[in-house]
């Protein structure tokens, strides 16, 4: 059987209620559950809590009543130093907008969690530009993200979060600031690396595309998450 990478047992979740401000419950004691390999797609208009999902998958949402099972272990979400410790090893996120250091070069930007993790520089690099050339960045390599258009920031951004293989990979619209053409084309991208590279994945995205090409879709409504 085929191990469990994230879960969320009963989670809820609210926003505000202090204060005098009104309560907007997000979340009713939803479960979820993502296994090893698994690549989800996340289906839902804005403003329904894709982001927040998203969050309370990657430890980033401490404000939350239930539990978050990481590889079967429940995870002490209050605990900063431990939960950013199972972040920094095992999460990769993407964002809609990309968030790369705008004063390094692609590969440079690519490196980094993997000197973090204490790699030597130079097989540090040899990892990122095998990576980046797998995703058509072999003549840019060098450049900085200004010297990038939209399309190649996002790909460079993608090899940042997978280089180090996270067992769960987080993506928050990676492509909802690019045209129609460029979204698709850098999407197959990340699925691609994702099955490539045999690591588990939650997409949110509002990209038909993507529909067609994970292993399961889910949906926000009602404060529940379910398969559709
Ligand atoms: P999505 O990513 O699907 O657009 P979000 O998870 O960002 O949805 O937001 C879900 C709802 O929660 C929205 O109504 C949003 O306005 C509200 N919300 C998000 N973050 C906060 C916050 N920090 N404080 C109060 N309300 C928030
Ligand atoms: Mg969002």
């Amino acid at each position: 059987m085929n191990k469990e990478i994230v879960s969320l047992r009963k989670v809820s979740k609210w926003y505000g209620g202090q204060g005098g401000l009104p309560k907007t419950s997000i979340f009713n004691e939803i479960d979820f559950s993502l296994k090893e390999k698994e690549i989800v797609g996340l289906f839902a208009p804005s403003g329904s809590g894709k982001t927040t999902f998203l969050q309370i998958a990657g430890l980033l949402d401490t404000q939350i009543e239930g539990n978050v099972f990481i590889f079967g272990s429940k995870v002490a979400i209050g605990n900063d130093y431990r939960t950013s410790h199972i972040r920094r090893r095992k999460i990769g996120f993407v964002f809609q907008f990309h968030h790369l250091l705008q004063e390094f070069s692609a590969v440079e930007n690519v490196i980094f969690p993997l000197l973090f993790e204490g790699l030597p520089r130079n097989s540090a690099i040899k990892k990122a530009t095998y990576l980046l050339k797998k995703v058509g960045m072999e003549d840019k390599l060098y450049n900085r993200p200004a010297e990038l258009s939209g399309g190649e920031q996002q790909r460079v951004a993608i090899c940042r979060a997978i280089i180090n293989k996270p067992a769960l990979l987080l993506a928050d619209e990676p492509t909802g600031n690019l045209d129609q053409k460029t979204a698709d084309s850098v999407m197959g991208l990340l699925i691609k690396l994702l099955k490539e590279n045999n690591l588990s994945g939650i997409i949110a995205s509002h990209n038909p595309k993507v529909a067609e090409i994970v292993d399961r879709r889910i949906m926000i409504s009602n404060g529940k998450v379910s398969d559709f």
